[in-house]
């Protein structure tokens, strides 16, 4: 890896070298056969990973643009939306809503634990919703959302299940044919971004609908979007020598590379290695006395939140990770300060996340905190190889 740091933060992850040679080659126009063809299989490649019969599209523009497009495709101006929220991330779904027009309500967790599957049972009953939202992994919280629980109730009640995969996709299950609890208990839009799990850098927005989704923008006769509206993209995305605004061709290479990576990993080791890694990390700083916020049930396997342990000061300590050449994310909102994430996902290696923990231990000890280097580094090895090989 031609990196000089290791970029822990939760997304962008850190880029290996052949998605940065994707990203050097010459750049072509968007309707040369050449560029047409690697768009192509990129398009497939994210069909067969969100394993939908539905459309995908993949747009310059991140993680944001995509959860717009998905309610604004998805629901009417006067609708109601649910959003489920594990933190700062469900949040935007009803800031959103809010700036579309959409009646919604919010179920909102405690940080760092899960809304109950009966608070949603209960909350289904008091309205009728359009869509429901919900965050695979919440970033600011490192919170998972079990879609075996949720999903099943959603479509249920009707409404159209959008998931959120931004901090998710391709380390968690999003199999979109997958019926929850049969009777077409299915997800309906998954939207993710380049930079997570996928591994590439920041720039493409994908989202994918089903056919019921398609159907719901078909049944309304026009949205409140331009770009973001899917009915200007599906027939793109059928055939992409077609132009409706230029694609972002270099990372559309890169992006076909980093999905290149996921399928030749193979989804199935992907969701192991990454929860080995969730595990691993966490099992670690427990070492150092750095607790996560979620429980471990709840905990995702891409990032993980973790409280500082008494009296280290949050600036000074990812500085001086920072001099190592570890990046670290501060937390959000009321946990500023009290609490750093870690992200442990995508092209990120064992190597790399126990060089992580040995030198988050390294500092503490520097700066007055006692720590056990050496017992956190074994406790990391025990764990990513226990998980690794099931
Ligand atoms: N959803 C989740 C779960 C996220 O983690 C993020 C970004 N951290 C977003 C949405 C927004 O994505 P972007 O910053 O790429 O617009």
């Amino acid at each position: 890896m031609r990196n000089e740091e290791y970029l822990l933060i939760p997304g962008p992850t850190p880029v290996v070298d052949s998605i940065y040679d994707a990203l050097a080659e010459e750049t072509r126009a968007h309707t040369d056969p050449r560029f047409v063809s690697r768009f192509k299989k990129a398009i497939e490649r994210t069909k067969r990973i969100l394993n939908t019969d539905g459309e995908v599209i993949l747009v310059a523009g991140s993680g944001t643009l995509v959860m717009e497009m998905a309610l604004v495709n998805a629901v009417a101006p006067g609708e109601r939306v649910l959003v489920i929220s594990h933190g700062h991330f469900g949040d935007r779904f009803t800031k959103l809503a809010q700036a579309f027009g959409f009646e919604f309500d919010v179920l909102q967790s405690e940080w760092g634990r899960q809304v109950s599957r009966d608070d949603l049972a209960q909350q289904l009953k008091k309205h009728t919703y359009k869509a429901v939202t919900v965050t695979h992994v919440d970033t600011s919280t490192g919170v998972k959302a079990d879609l075996d629980d949720f999903i099943p109730l959603i479509k249920q009640h009707g409404a159209l299940a959008i998931v959120d995969g931004v901090c998710a996709t391709t380390a968690l299950p999003e199999d979109m044919q997958y019926d929850y609890a049969g009777e077409g208990t299915s997800i309906d839009i998954v939207l993710t971004g380049s930079q997570k799990a996928i591994g590439a850098p920041p720039g493409v927005g994908i989202i994918a609908f089903s056919k019921k989704a398609v159907a719901a923008r078909r049944a309304m006769e026009r949205v409140p979007a331009y770009y973001a509206d899917i009915e200007n993209w599906i027939p793109i995305m059928e055939d992409p020598s077609k132009y409706f605004a230029t694609p972002p061709v270099n990372m559309i290479y890169a992006v076909e590379e980093g999905l290149k990576i996921v399928e030749d990993e193979g989804l199935e080791q992907r969701y192991i290695r990454h929860e080995a890694y969730g595990k691993a990390v966490r099992a670690a700083l427990r070492v150092y006395g750095m607790e996560p916020l979620a429980d471990e049930g709840d905990a995702a396997p891409t990032l993980s939140c973790i409280r500082y342990p008494e009296g280290t000061d949050d600036a000074s300590f990812r500085a001086a990770l920072a001099e190592k050449g570890i990046i670290l994310a501060g937390a959000l909102a009321h946990l500023a300060g009290k609490a750093f994430r870690i992200g442990h996902m995508g092209n990120t290696t064992p190597e790399i996340l126990e060089s992580a923990i040995r030198k988050i231990g390294e500092t503490l000890q520097e700066q007055g905190t006692e720590a056990d280097v050496e017992k956190a580094a074994e406790a990391f090895r025990e764990e990513v190889g226990a998980l690794q090989t099931k």
